[in-house]
């Protein structure tokens, strides 16, 4: 049983239609996976129809960009009802945020003298939902300023770059909360993929997100060493947290992150399942749960 619980579709920034996603994962042998798009749930339903006709288990989820000790951190929901009113609408804060800041990011490349527009970014950011520094990365390897995203990131567009623009993100807690209202489970996606965050979630801020609600971890990422995997896995135990690993497949976007290549247990899988049935008991809300092959 191979589970990957967290890739993205075009619905955010992955290159592949959350169909061809879905039969990409058949191809590689995936028999359950998560559709974790940035900040919105466009993709849902494309996967939920790709899966009944490739016979993959689908678990649909949101990769929500939060913000915790002042420092952006990214939440796996998982099985939320994504019609609970409060989550909609601070999805929708995140999302007006991302689109209030593709124009400040592109007067900033053009003060570096690049000659770059929305039109650039839109012929090739295709059907996303959430727009981000990916497309316009993609925008300024189609003009031919940078070969690729990792070349963008590392000249223009990362934290540190000239044409970073920061944007609104939910309070981490508050997200938390919001979405065991709307009857999900939600998992830390990659905790220590960056510095910074190894000391903002270290054992203690951990221990405050499980109090919480935080459900788990996400503990087998690209982007974590091995001494990472091994000092979280022992966290996620004495905190009595799930534990998931994942690729963070994002298609042609991101090398390196190919479907499958971190995976989750099927036992966490099924506490992660049971974890969604009771916080949709709890909040009265209906429990779209696992969708089964
Ligand atoms: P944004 O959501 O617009 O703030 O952009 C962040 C996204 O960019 C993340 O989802 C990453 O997957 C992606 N990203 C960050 N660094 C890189 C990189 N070096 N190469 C490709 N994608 C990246
Ligand atoms: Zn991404
Ligand atoms: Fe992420
Ligand atoms: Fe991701």
């Amino acid at each position: 049983m191979r589970i990957d619980l967290h890739t993205h579709s075009d619905r955010s920034d992955g290159t592949q239609s959350p169909a061809a996603l879905v039969q990409a994962a058949r191809e590689q042998g995936i028999d359950v996976i998560g559709v974790t798009d940035h900040d919105t749930t466009e993709g849902w339903d494309e996967a939920e129809r790709a899966a009944g006709c490739h016979g993959v288990g689908l678990v649909r989820g949101i990769e929500v960009s939060c913000r915790f000790a002042g420092y952006g951190v990214h939440l796996l929901a998982y099985l939320p009802d994504p019609t609970y009113p409060p989550l909609a609408e601070e999805l929708r804060r995140i999302l007006d945020g991302r689109r209030a800041r593709l124009p400040a990011t592109l007067s900033r490349l053009r003060d570096l003298g690049i000659d770059i527009d929305v039109e650039d970014v839109r012929r090739v950011s295709g059907e996303t939902a959430a727009m981000g520094r990916p497309h316009v990365a993609d925008a300024l390897a189609s003009l031919g300023v940078v070969a690729d995203r990792g070349e963008a990131f590392d000249v223009f567009l990362g934290p540190q770059g000239p044409a970073y623009v920061s944007r609104y993100a939910a309070d981490l807690e508050t997200m938390i909360d919001l979405v065991a209202g709307a009857g999900g489970v939600t998992v830390l996606a990659h905790p220590w993929a960056s510095r910074h965050n190894h000391t903002a979630l270290d054992e203690a801020g951990i221990a405050r997100l499980a109090r919480a609600g935080l459900a788990g971890v996400e503990v087998d990422h690209e982007d974590h060493s091995p001494a990472d995997r091994a000092g979280l896995r022992a966290i996620a135990l004495r905190l009595g947290l799930l534990v998931t690993g994942s690729s963070d497949h994002h298609g042609a976007g991101k090398s390196g992150h190919e479907l499958g290549c971190n995976t989750t247990a099927p036992d966490q899988l099924d506490r992660l399942v049971a974890a969604a049935e009771k916080a949709a008991a709890a909040a009265g809300r209906p429990a779209p749960g696992l969708l089964r092959p």
